[in-house]
């Protein structure tokens, strides 16, 4: 990770080395905090954040999974996620929110005491699974039941869940797991979305097990401008390896076509054509090349930066 200057930090920039938190903070031991994954690019009218409002939006939904009354408003928050951008004068790169249980009572239960602290980062960050297109494994994890916690928020000890799939996979040639629901249906990547293609046709895991992510539903969207058919219906890992196309995306990863799973080509094994043309279409997009999508960037005012 390459450092940038400042940290927001409950309201205030402190030097990136300088924001530091208690050791017996609430979220610390029992994963109590919600987070975000944004991403800014380089667009001709400088940088530009991808779908902040819907990042915030899915941010505030993720605190109030767990009963978290955030001190900021969604306004304050996209406010403060841009003023981030524009007081590191980052051109492109990644944006981490974080809102955590802070250091007080160490019971289970937040009591209702306990500070709530909130911190934006951000950093150059490119490429996230560093191939074109990536071997994967299904994990022997299987996804968070949704009856075990709010599967759709992002939580983070939900991540304890995606670490040990990843984890597994430390030192061998695969590039990622592909995490299982409870009944055996395809559910997502540790950290990406997933869809196969099938004459044409996409299709993508249902909403309920995973992640609502925000590419997927740029996806979804691109795809259907494109006139294709995109369908959310479970499917067995046997049709991934019957598919002839299959992708992950996600905002680390962007849109990146699946190779192989368990060792088995999807496909010839090579990106497919539908693959790339939405993988273009997401980079025209991002980069506001785009006219039907520009709502989608908020653009950061390096002058008028804090
Ligand atoms: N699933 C999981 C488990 C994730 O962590 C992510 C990354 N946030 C995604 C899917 C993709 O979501 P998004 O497109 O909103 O980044």
């Amino acid at each position: 990770m390459q450092p940038t200057a400042h940290i927001w930090q409950n309201g205030q920039f402190v030097p990136w080395q300088e924001a530091n938190t208690h050791v017996l903070s609430h979220g610390l031991h029992y994963g109590s905090g919600v987070f975000e994954g944004i991403r800014c690019y380089e667009t001709p009218q400088g940088s530009a954040i991808f779908k902040l409002a819907a990042h915030v939006a899915r941010l505030v939904y993720s605190a109030n999974a767990l009963g978290m009354q955030l001190p900021y408003s969604e306004a304050e928050l996209c406010q403060a996620i841009t003023d981030t951008v524009a007081k590191n004068r980052l051109q492109a790169g990644y944006i981490r929110p974080l809102a955590y249980y802070g250091y007080g009572a160490l019971g289970v239960m937040p009591s209702k005491e306990l500070p709530i602290e909130v911190v934006i980062a951000c950093w150059p960050w490119a490429d996230y699974l560093e191939a074109p297109a990536v071997d994967i494994k299904i994990s022997d994890f299987i996804r968070i039941h949704p009856q075990s916690s709010v599967a759709d928020a992002k939580i983070c000890g939900h991540y304890v869940n995606s670490l040990l799939a990843r984890t597994a996979l430390r030192d061998t040639h695969y590039h990622e797991a592909l995490l299982l629901d409870h009944d055996g249906f395809v559910a997502e990547g540790s950290a990406e979305n997933i869809f196969i293609v099938r004459e044409g046709h996409l299709i993508t895991t249902p909403l309920g097990t995973i992640l609502p992510g925000i590419t997927r539903a740029t996806v979804m969207e691109m795809a259907a401008n494109r006139g294709y058919a995109v369908s959310e219906e479970r499917f067995t890992p046997a049709a991934v390896l019957a598919a002839d196309e299959a992708f992950f995306c996600g905002t680390a990863v962007e849109i990146v076509p699946i190779r192989s799973l368990d060792d088995q080509l999807i496909g010839n094994g090579e990106p497919g054509l539908i693959s790339q043309q939405l993988q273009q279409a997401y980079q025209a997009i991002v980069h506001d090349k785009d006219a039907d999508f520009m709502d989608a960037l908020t653009r950061v005012n390096f002058v008028a930066g804090v």
